[in-house]
């Protein structure tokens, strides 16, 4: 029988954790007589009653697995432990507050037997708030304007990955973590499959506006280099600016010497603009900078501080040297 992983980070999600347990269990009814079943539950630092209430789901359900991250280590890093954990011949990749269907999953699955290595959910509709709507397609046209690798619109991390895909991105091993785009770029056959994405079940989103912007600024720095060429092409054209500037500043000095002293204006113009220009640019600089910086410690990208399963064997060496990577 086939393995199917399903690969679940969770952080803070004591409201929600219950009735996500029931109504995956319940979605996956139809298919246990042909697949085994694991469902991986990555706790990413949760400071409530995640810990103990999912536990108890361990104890009463054999395939229920759990990592806990000796503390928050954010969504991208919680899905990267689950891959690097999961045992099955398919990894499913889903949210724990029910905004990703359990029904649309089975729909990944078939999918996957057609042949497709990669079946990511494209959201048709989704009932989040004009502001996030709005910043997500802004968003996704950025990344893909600015990417070499085409990433799907509106697809979240809600995927289904094959085995060998997810043995090629386990050899991904950086910080500034992107999951969607790191399995774009793996490559395969990968297609998608609509649905209409629901509120989240209960509780408050886990992803305020400041992780948002650190996920899209490791996006666009992990997967594009076009802000670096950007600066020097506003260099060039601020520079030109400055000439003509500088050309006004000689002509009238020669020509209407009597109203010169006007040309402060100008002068402090010039210095605040060129002082912006150079500030954004320097920033632009350090952002990557400080990435090579943190790539180049290689730290962990996570730190486990215990695991429960039962399909967790010691002597599975491939999962242990992956896990303490
Ligand atoms: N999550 C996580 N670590 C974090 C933030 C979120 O593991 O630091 C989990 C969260 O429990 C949920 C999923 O990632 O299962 C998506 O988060 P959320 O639903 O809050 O994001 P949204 O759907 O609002 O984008
Ligand atoms: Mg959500």
């Amino acid at each position: 029988m086939k393995r199917i992983s399903f690969v679940l980070p969770v952080y803070n999600e004591e409201q929600v954790i219950d009735d996500f347990y029931l109504a995956i269990t319940k979605g996956v009814e139809k298919i246990i007589e042909d697949y085994h079943i694991e469902f991986i539950f990555i706790n990413d630092g949760s400071s409530d009653k995640t810990e103990e209430k999912l536990t108890l789901l361990h104890k009463k359900d054999k395939r229920v697995s759990i990592i806990n991250f000796s503390r928050n280590f954010g969504h991208q890093m919680a899905i990267t432990a689950g891959i690097d954990f999961a045992s099955g011949d398919a990894v499913i990749v889903m949210d724990s507050d029910l905004q990703d269907p359990p029904a649309v999953a089975l729909e990944l699955i078939s999918k996957w037997e057609e042949g497709f290595d990669v079946v990511y959910g494209v959201r048709k509709t989704r009932k989040d708030s004009a502001f996030k709507q709005l910043t997500a397609r802004l968003f996704y046209k950025l990344i893909n304007m600015l990417s070499e690798v085409a990433i799907p619109q509106n697809a979240g991390d809600f995927r289904l990955m094959d085995k060998k895909v997810v043995a090629e991105l386990r050899k991904f091993r950086e910080q500034g973590r992107f999951m969607r785009g790191l399995v774009s770029l793996v490559g395969f056959r990968q297609t998608g499959v609509l649905f209409d994405r629901p509120n989240r079940y209960a509780g408050e989103t886990k992803y305020p506006f400041k992780k948002m912007l650190k996920l899209s600024i490791d996006a666009v720095t992990s997967f594009s280099t076009v802000p670096l060429t950007l600066i020097s092409r506003l260099g060039f054209i601020v520079s030109g600016l400055s000439f003509l500037g500088i050309l006004y500043a000689l002509l009238m000095k020669f020509f209407f010497p009597q109203v010169t002293v006007s040309g402060w204006t100008l002068l402090i113009i010039a210095i605040f603009f060129i002082g912006g220009v150079q500030m954004i640019m320097l920033g632009i600089v350090g952002t990557y900078i400080g990435k090579i910086y943190s790539e180049v410690k290689g730290r962990p990208l996570y730190i486990v501080s215990s695991i429960y399963s039962d399909s967790y064997d010691q002597d599975k060496t491939a999962n242990k040297k992956a896990i303490r990577k």
